[in-house]
């Protein structure tokens, strides 16, 4: 784990598998812009930010995923800082009853069990139309990029170096992915349109990149997530429920699953491009004998 300087005031934590950029106030005083994933890089992160005599005075939160979130809970106890959030995302970490509505396949206990260390309260909520966050004296620019989650941001520091969180893959996780994951696919399409109007000197994308120029990334984003849903698309044949479709795409693109919670995992993935498939009209669903099944348009 290291730290990178990217441009002016603004730097990166690497962690092996993400960046977490934050922005320094002084030469004590930071603000992070999300703070890890829990159970592999808080020690790391937290050991990193003690040698160098860091105390972590704001959290901005890009989206509410647990390898972005997962130590909020933590620092905000350890460093009494303030924290940032797109409101609607807010309201989910704020209990664990929010989480079970957003994790609903899973049962009480187990949301808890995965997702408990994730409850936390949000000091300022950002809201949909709001178009910068002042954070400890600090303004910081937002835009509005849901669909990888249901109200996921990027995030401009004052040194113009956005942070695209999960908005982008790079092309190394690309190279891996079988089904990256999106909220709503369709609306996460749409934002990344979006990015192609962001003009900034830097960019940060958190698995794991750094660019000064994304046009070409976000277009072959854009081709990677529709080339999935359309192999999605190839697997229907006939009438088939959800579940069909899932053991097809489990066998036939070696997805291992191994526990109930990996299997919830894959399912939430393949949903959103099973999702966008029906919104965009290419299949449709249907009951058949009281079983809800997708078939092509
Ligand atoms: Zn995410």
């Amino acid at each position: 784990m290291k730290i990178i300087k990217v441009k002016g005031n603004t730097f990166c934590i690497d962690t092996g598998m993400t960046y977490i950029p934050f922005y320094k106030v002084n030469d004590e005083e930071i603000i992070l812009l999300d703070s890890g994933w829990a159970q592999g890089e808080r020690e790391g992160i937290d050991s990193l930010l003690e040698k160098n005599k860091f105390k972590v005075v704001g959290i901005i939160c890009s989206h509410i995923h647990i390898d972005h979130i997962g130590n909020v809970s933590y620092f905000k106890k350890k460093y009494n800082c303030k924290i940032a959030m797109p409101a609607y995302e807010a309201l989910i970490c704020s209990s664990l009853i929010n989480l079970k509505v957003y994790y609903g396949k899973q049962t009480l206990s187990e949301v808890k069990q995965h997702f408990g260390h994730m409850v936390f309260e949000t000091d300022l909520m950002i809201l949909e139309d709001q178009e910068s966050i002042n954070m400890c004296g600090i303004e910081f620019e937002i835009l509005h990029t849901p669909g990888h989650s249901p109200a996921h941001i990027c995030v401009t520091t004052p040194d113009d170096v956005a942070y695209v969180a999960d908005a982008l893959i790079s092309y190394e996780v690309m190279k891996g992915a079988k089904m990256p994951y999106a909220f709503i696919l369709k609306e996460d399409l749409e934002s990344k349109e979006k990015l192609y109007d962001l003009k900034s000197s830097k960019y940060i994308v958190a698995h794991k990149g750094m660019y000064d120029e994304i046009t070409k990334l976000i277009g072959d984003n854009i081709d990677f997530y529709k080339g999935i849903a359309e192999s999605v698309y190839d697997v229907i044949d006939g009438a088939m429920t959800m579940e069909d479709i899932m053991k097809f795409v489990i066998k036939n693109w070696n997805i291992g699953v191994k526990s109930i919670y990996k299997y919830a995992v894959v399912e939430k993935m393949l949903k959103s491009y099973v999702e966008y498939l029906n919104e965009t009209g290419r299949i449709k669903l249907i009951m058949d004998n009281g079983f809800l099944k997708y078939i092509k348009e």
